[in-house]
């Protein structure tokens, strides 16, 4: 079950070794490196030239958001350090399930789980899930699942579809178009909303100034538009999914429902916005003609 390295991937982690990792673009960096993960750290460090295309097949052996949490307040009984034991076993399928997400060998794949689990050790979340098992989980939307016994990586999941922890922990940013629409949105949209803690889609706006407000969302109702559908959001704050990645819905005293997208590392998005069958001006109007 376990997985060490063997001798010719500990041989393109000595010195002079160059970086074989890709930039946003494709092409590929070459840098020198003497990183144990072969990434030099300046480049994008992608390790495919592309972006996956295929969806993402669920690990089997991956912590479930669905799994009962028994105890959220024990700390899994390792420390840092001994996330790099050879004593502790990485199992086949997390590894694979590694590779798969990010592309890469088995040696680096087993190297950077070791890393992400150190850090999650020391930052992480600590679950308890029924059977026993440990789920660590980092706010960045990766996470771990160890053996009752603490002696086992046995799964490895990640809301992200291309970047490693240590990329997003870099600052790289995604090659996937944003599930929430962000690149749509044209600039003075994203300027109005500026410090807040949600943001909302140019067509959100659209609807809520049409619907709540009666008036057109521009440039000069803009500011106005923004904060009363704040304002009014506040109302209904759903809990964010536990690991920082999903969608939740809530539908606030007028029927109004908040379409809510959550992505790790980035402020809750209002996507869309419906009413709630009997609710809203369509209701209010097809009342007044009848
Ligand atoms: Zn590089």
């Amino acid at each position: 079950m376990l997985n060490r390295p063997n001798p010719s991937s500990l041989a393109a982690l000595t010195s002079n070794s160059r970086c074989s990792r890709y930039e946003r673009g494709g092409s590929r960096c070459h840098r020198p490196t003497r990183r144990a993960d072969g990434w030099c750290g300046t480049c994008a460090g992608f390790r495919r030239p592309q972006k996956p295309t295929d969806p993402v097949v669920p690990c089997p052996a991956a912590p479930s958001t669905r799994e009962p949490v028994t105890a959220a307040t024990d700390r899994l009984p390792l420390t840092s350090d001994e996330a790099h034991d050879p004593q502790l076993g990485v199992t086949r399928s997390a590894i694979e399930r590694y590779c798969a997400t990010h592309g890469g060998d088995r040696a680096t794949a087993e190297a950077e789980i070791r890393s992400l689990l150190e850090n999650l050790i020391a930052t992480g979340t600590h679950q308890r899930v029924e059977g026993g098992a440990w789920r660590l989980l980092a706010r960045e939307g990766f996470s771990l699942l160890l053996s009752a016994d603490a002696n086992r990586v046995l799964g490895y999941s990640t809301a992200h579809r291309d970047r490693t922890y240590g990329q997003v922990k870099a600052g790289v940013p995604s090659r996937s178009r944003s599930r929430s629409g962000h690149r749509r949105d044209k600039g003075w949209v994203l300027a109005l909303q500026d410090g807040l803690p949600v943001r909302f889609t140019t067509l959100v706006l659209r609807r809520f100034a049409r619907d709540v407000l009666g008036t057109e969302f521009t440039r000069s109702t803009g500011k106005k538009v923004v904060e009363a559908a704040y304002s009014r959001s506040t109302h209904v704050q759903p809990d964010p999914p536990s690991n920082h990645a999903g969608r939740r819905r809530a539908t606030d005293e007028a029927g109004l429902r908040w379409h809510f997208a959550y992505e790790p590392g980035e402020r809750p998005a209002v996507i869309h916005l419906s009413w709630e069958p009997g609710c809203g001006p369509q209701a209010a109007a097809q009342e007044g003609g009848s």
